[in-house]
């Protein structure tokens, strides 16, 4: 499938304070997909994201828009993509209709298209009660859905979606991952998502990148990303109490047994065995004795954890049962860089300018 954006050694400075944001990144967005880009507070994610809009120019390094170099071709970009602003909202005096409809317009559509859209729009992210109040007097959470709508009108293949669900209740964040995955699965649009909600993104994210300090340190399926940290699941069991269940289960000698409360036990087991695992505990502890038992494998916020600052396992995960991995370990789909001896935050540290680099890409 060819790449609809293609990010090249991406470096950017901000010369004031002399951060590192981005350091030597490189990236393909698929058509079609809909891809996570995580990271901790200060990574480079909405860095990384303003440039791929062209709203900052890379220090050094390239953007690839559908083959069309975004430098050089600067007004392609808002044709060809919706954008959600981690801030968004320059015109704060326009009413939530107002900007809606004119973004449309000035996205191509005719003055009664944008109308229409306007409309399907309100309806969809229930804003018809704050039609008419201005952008500045919303909350974060009714900002974010304007936002939302501004970035989704006049119906663009391609959205960059900087924490689409940043500051939303938990209804609200259900449907917009609702609403992403539809426009995915019914128009095939392609989504670049920043986000730090794990947890929810994990359901609708096809490919994923971890930033850190500037850099991308691991880029996959979550499925891949999963599998490095160990081919083991989790079983959560809650046993009945009063009939010495837990101790007929230490008894078993299945492996790792751990006590997680009162008659909370948990059993870390490798996939293969599950199935034997699952048929012994049934026979020799007793069906009667347990009242509950969960599965658990690996989540993306497991994945996450699990990677440090140069794509090393961090902490072994709690379900994780192999030895950490090294960069250099790592094979094809794994992505990990190691990191170049001329990066950017290390000829600013060589250069003896300021010392310290701190794992933001910061200098002090
Ligand atoms: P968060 O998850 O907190 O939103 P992020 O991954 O999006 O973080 P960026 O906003 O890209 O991170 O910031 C990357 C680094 O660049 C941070 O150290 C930040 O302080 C710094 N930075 C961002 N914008 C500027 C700027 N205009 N001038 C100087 N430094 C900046």
């Amino acid at each position: 499938m060819p790449a609809v954006y293609e990010v090249k050694h991406l470096t950017k400075v901000y010369r004031e304070g002399a951060v590192v944001a981005n350091d030597d990144v490189s990236l393909a967005i698929e058509r079609g997909e809909i891809f996570g880009l995580l990271g901790e507070n200060g990574a480079g994610k909405t860095t990384l994201v303003k440039q791929m809009m062209n709203l900052i120019a890379p220090t050094r390094g390239c953007i690839l828009l559908e083959g069309d170099d975004i430098s050089r071709t600067p007004h392609l970009v808002p044709l060809r993509v919706g954008y959600l602003a981690q801030r968004p909202y320059a015109i704060q005096d326009l009413t939530v209709g107002q900007a809606i409809f004119l973004t449309g317009h000035l996205r191509g559509l005719s003055r009664r298209d944008a109308r229409q859209a306007t409309e399907a729009l309100i309806a969809e992210w229930r804003l018809g009660a704050l039609r008419d109040r201005p952008i500045r007097k919303l909350s974060g959470g009714q900002l974010r859905l304007v936002g939302l709508a501004t970035a989704l009108v006049g119906g663009r293949e391609i959205l960059i979606l900087d924490e689409p669900t940043n500051e939303l209740d938990p209804a609200n964040r259900f449907h917009v991952w609702e609403a992403l995955r539809r426009r995915n699965r019914e128009a095939g649009v392609t989504i670049l998502l920043v986000t730090h909600n794990l947890l929810e993104a994990e359901r609708v994210i096809q490919r994923v990148a971890i930033m850190r300090g500037g850099r991308m340190i691991a880029i996959g399926r979550p499925g891949e990303l999963k599998a490095r940290l160990g081919e083991t699941v989790q079983i959560e069991l809650t046993l009945v109490p009063g009939q010495n269940a837990g101790a007929r289960l230490s008894a078993l000698g299945l492996g790792d047994v751990r006590s997680a409360g009162a008659e909370r036990w948990s059993l870390t087991t490798r996939k293969d065995d599950l199935g034997a695992t699952i048929t012994r505990l049934l026979d020799e502890v007793g069906s009667e004795a347990i009242e509950d038992l969960r599965l658990q494998t690996h989540s993306l916020e497991d994945v996450y954890l699990a990677f440090d600052h140069d794509g090393r396992h961090l902490a072994p995960s709690p379900l994780s049962t192999s030895s950490p991995l090294s960069a250099s370990e790592r094979g094809p789909g794994g992505e990990v860089r190691t990191p170049s001896p001329l990066s950017a935050s290390d000829q600013l540290r060589n250069g003896g300018r300021g010392g310290e680099v701190r794992p933001g890409g910061e200098v002090r």
